[in-house]
């Protein structure tokens, strides 16, 4: 059998092991920060007719600057971020991966660098790998926090050409404050994207980085369809900057990247917008109630602004992953000694989840 060692693959590639959660079967799998709740039927009624009448034109290449869909986007954030936002200044891919893909195909690659501060989406790096761009690790305060001093002083001594900022950040849930997001970008020459995936699930009175959007031409902020609009199976992520960055972006992005059986999938899900976004308060509040269940177990968590919660601490994180896993609730053991990751789900599954965990912990603490 032919293994990798015997291709002539890229260097910085070898060794490395593909990104992914274990794909085991489980009665409750709390491990990808999905959101549990079925679409709404109304949705569902209308995606049958936006794919049938997308479907007529399947002949056609799809709108290559999906207009119509970075309209609907920029008209959502415009609503909800705080900020108005053109469709100009909206980009769109087949997932926030692509889209953060597609920067880094722009603004790093070969010769150049980016940093992110770790614990955060193992992706990053991933993608820094895949597109040939350098990565530097930065670090978080033991409460995993980001220190806007020390920051600031590794953006000076790194020079990188982007920084990752995730907020809420991944895995930890950690929300970034708009002061640190401003200070990282006067620190940098380079491009600051701030990946705000989970956004929407924030607690009140965290605003969102679109606010710092005018007058910082090299800010990104990005976003996803895949968590609080619960269609992580659509692959829609999307940015937000000033359109010089979309300017940029379409020198790298491969022509026709956008499906339009996606294109009107997505436009027919902002339709529905709020209806969609009714299930954020509900997962928040499991999200809430798995928080506030943890110390009567003799466990903590991290201060969570997602739709999921790091807690410990435990002895042995891959013993108590497989004890919970044994027990039919399948988390996600992110490498962090002592922590693991719990996705905020229905009620039934937040029963599942504190159930298994009672009778684990006095064993795993
Ligand atoms: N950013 C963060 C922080 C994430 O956790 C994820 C998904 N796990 C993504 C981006 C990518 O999401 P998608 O490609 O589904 O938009």
């Amino acid at each position: 059998m032919t293994s990798l060692d015997d291709l002539p693959l890229r260097p910085e590639l070898r060794g490395r092991t593909p990104y992914g959660a274990p794909q085991v079967p489980a009665a409750h799998r709390l491990n990808t920060n999905e959101n549990p709740h079925p679409l709404p039927d109304e949705l569902l009624a209308d995606l049958g007719a936006a794919l049938g009448s997308a479907a007529l034109d399947l002949n056609r290449y799809p709108d290559r600057d999906a207009v119509a869909l970075r309209a609907d986007l920029a008209t959502y954030l415009t609503r909800t971020g705080g900020q108005p936002i053109e469709p100009g200044q909206v980009w769109a891919g087949n997932g926030s991966n692509e889209v953060l893909q597609q920067i880094l195909q722009a603004f790093g690659g070969a010769g150049r660098t980016a940093l992110g501060f770790t614990p955060s989406y193992s992706m990053h790096p991933i993608i820094a790998a895949g597109t040939g761009t350098g990565w530097v690790d930065g670090h978080r305060a033991a409460d995993f926090t980001i220190d806007p001093g020390a920051a600031v002083a590794q953006l000076r001594e790194a020079a990188p050409d982007v920084v990752f900022v995730t907020s809420p950040n991944n895995p930890t849930g950690t929300a970034v404050d708009l002061d640190t997001v401003a200070a990282l970008y006067e620190a940098t020459p380079g491009v600051l994207v701030v990946d705000e995936a989970y956004a929407e699930f924030a607690r009140t009175g965290t605003p969102s980085a679109l606010t710092l959007l005018p007058g910082r031409p090299r800010l990104v902020v990005s976003r996803t369809m895949s968590k609080a609009f619960g269609m992580a199976g659509l692959r829609l992520g999307y940015l937000a900057a000033d359109p010089a960055v979309v300017d940029a972006i379409q020198l790298v992005r491969l022509p026709y990247h956008l499906g339009s059986l996606t294109q009107a999938a997505a436009r027919a899900a902002l339709a529905h917008t709020d209806a969609l976004l009714a299930t954020v308060d509900a997962v928040k509040a499991q999200r809430d109630r798995i928080v506030d269940a943890l110390p009567s177990m003799g466990l903590t968590s991290v201060p969570s602004d997602a739709n999921f919660v790091l807690f410990g601490h435990v002895a042995d994180a891959s013993a108590a992953w497989r004890a919970l896993l044994d027990r039919g609730v399948l988390v996600r053991d992110v490498g962090l000694p002592g922590w693991l990751r719990v996705t905020a789900g229905t009620p039934a599954e937040t029963d599942a989840f504190l159930t298994a965990l009672g009778e684990i912990a006095p064993d795993h603490r």
